[in-house]
């Protein structure tokens, strides 16, 4: 077999989305899997829909999440992936036109847009799908040299066979047949400018890359026999489809730009602080299974694992509890120092805090429970709050019996110590015990209610010791006058 080669091929005219994303993970572990190549082209010939900046969203985005592409061209001193505009620019789309006109498998089509809106109108009216009528496909000499005469501007059609059975052996759905007479008719391969349409380019630039495989989600499966029959017409080899199934939201329903359930672009989970290595991780999940039961896989495991005939026949649900544990997993992992690096931008941003030990100290309680950096900020209230609130749950605990004494023990104690440090803290609770008689239960969940407002938390007693002698028995204080 010839060596693998696989691409991924992004219009500009977004960000890099969920669903590219791992259109493009897939074919990259395909690719390294198998030892093959995988290509970045950009599909930058819709001029008027290529968005400022999508280019660059779609490339920095890849790079974070630990995609890189094989053959960089020079693009004068800047290297990058292959770009259509630029290869239109070398006139390579217009050479293969040019062939299938001369064979007559292409033909000029002089309509103009009125003339296709007025006839496509017409074909809605009376309660069909519009497509293409033929008109211009046997066009005599005479009338080709009247529009000529007339400086009329043309398309190039392909002539899509009438009643023809297309199928190829999809690698994810088996055997696809379509009808050429589902076609929408002869369809256009240059535009009016001269500028490709994405079914030709495809095509063409998909033989000359020498892509043994197209692997892309199933909204391009309509577009496949359109492209089988552009194999066969300029003699080339067709390459393996498969066709993903799409992503759906947390409610099964297909994902829409507009969708709010769930966040869709790459970018946004960055800036939220989630970790490239744990997105790259539950990407993959997305519509590929491992053997197995474990889910936490390094991309080097993912290469290695990856097996095409283990993608889902069945939608992808998107599921953000899943996607928070996978985070936290690799959170855990973080040297602290990393960790600190993750959340200290989202903690001086949002808090306005100081970058010092005592945040350090105070971000690292979260460690264990962190499920992406902007979190931090919810998790730390605590610290930075002028007063602490008490919910009704905490309120009905501490207005049982004996809870005052409690904590009026405690603060003694905590008052008591001549140093404030957690082992000394832990002593002082103990003490509580030995003083009333209170254990259990009665004795730490006062204890922590009162000093941390929270019935559940980090480590109680460096949680108190980093809030500091002050703040902790304000915080008694309060609870005791809402008892
Ligand atoms: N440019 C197309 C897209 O972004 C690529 C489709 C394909 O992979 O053939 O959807």
């Amino acid at each position: 077999m010839s060596k693998v080669r696989v691409r991924y091929a992004p219009s500009p005219t977004g960000y890099l989305h969920i669903g590219n994303a791992r259109t493009a993970l897939f074919n990259y572990l395909f690719a390294k899997h198998n030892g093959g190549d995988f290509i970045v082209r950009i599909e930058d010939t819709d001029i008027a829909r290529n968005i400022e900046g999508g280019e660059k969203s779609q490339l920095d985005n890849l790079k974070w999440l630990g995609v890189d592409w094989d053959e960089s061209i020079d693009k004068g001193g800047d290297f990058g992936p292959y770009n259509q505009l630029a290869r239109f620019e070398q006139g390579i789309y217009q050479k293969y036109a040019d062939q299938l006109l001369a064979n007559d498998m292409a033909y000029k089509c002089y309509c103009t847009s009125e003339e296709l809106d007025a006839e496509a109108e017409k074909q809605k009216a009376a309660g069909s799908i519009p497509r293409y009528n033929g008109k211009c496909s046997k066009l005599t000499a005479e009338q080709v040299a009247g529009f000529e005469a007339e400086g009329r501007d043309f398309t190039v059609r392909f002539r899509v066979s009438q009643d023809e059975e297309i199928t190829w052996n999809d690698i994810v759905k088996g055997d696809v047949t379509f009808n050429s007479k589902d076609i929408s008719g002869d369809f256009n391969i240059l535009k009016r400018d001269g500028i490709p349409t994405y079914n030709f380019a495809v095509v063409v630039d998909d033989h000359l890359m020498q892509m043994t495989h197209i692997l892309r989600g199933e909204d391009h499966i309509s577009n496949t026999p359109k492209q089988i029959l552009m194999y066969n017409a300029l003699n080339m080899e067709v390459p393996r489809f498969g066709h993903m199934t799409l992503i759906v939201n947390p409610d099964g329903k297909k994902l829409s730009k507009r969708d709010t359930s769930i966040i869709q672009f790459i970018e946004q989970y960055k800036d939220l602080g989630y970790l490239p290595e744990a997105m790259f991780n539950f990407i993959t999940l997305l519509g590929w299974s491992p053997v197995g039961e474990e889910e936490i896989f390094t991309k080097d495991q993912l290469i290695e694992q990856f097996d095409e005939n283990r993608l889902s026949k069945s939608p992808a649900k998107f599921d953000e509890a899943k996607l928070t544990w996978i985070n936290n997993q690799y959170v855990k992992q973080l040297t602290d120092e990393q960790y600190y690096d993750l959340v200290l931008p989202f903690l001086q941003k949002d808090l306005n805090a100081e970058d010092n030990a005592w945040l350090k100290d105070v971000a690292l309680l979260y460690k264990d429970q962190l499920s992406y950096g902007q979190e931090i900020t919810e998790l730390v209230t605590l610290f930075f709050k002028e007063q602490i609130s008490l919910d009704e749950e905490s309120l009905e605990f501490v207005r049982q019996e004996g809870v005052v004494q409690t904590l009026e023990a405690l603060k003694a104690n905590l008052q008591a110590l001549e140093t404030f440090d957690a082992d000394n803290i832990k002593a002082a609770i103990k003490a509580v015990q030995k003083d009333l008689g209170v254990k259990g239960k009665m004795l730490f969940m006062p204890s922590r209610i009162a000093t941390t407002g929270q019935m559940h938390g980090p480590d109680l007693t460096s949680s108190i010791s980093l809030l500091g002698l002050d703040k902790a028995v304000a915080n008694i204080d309060y609870v005791i006058s809402q008892i």
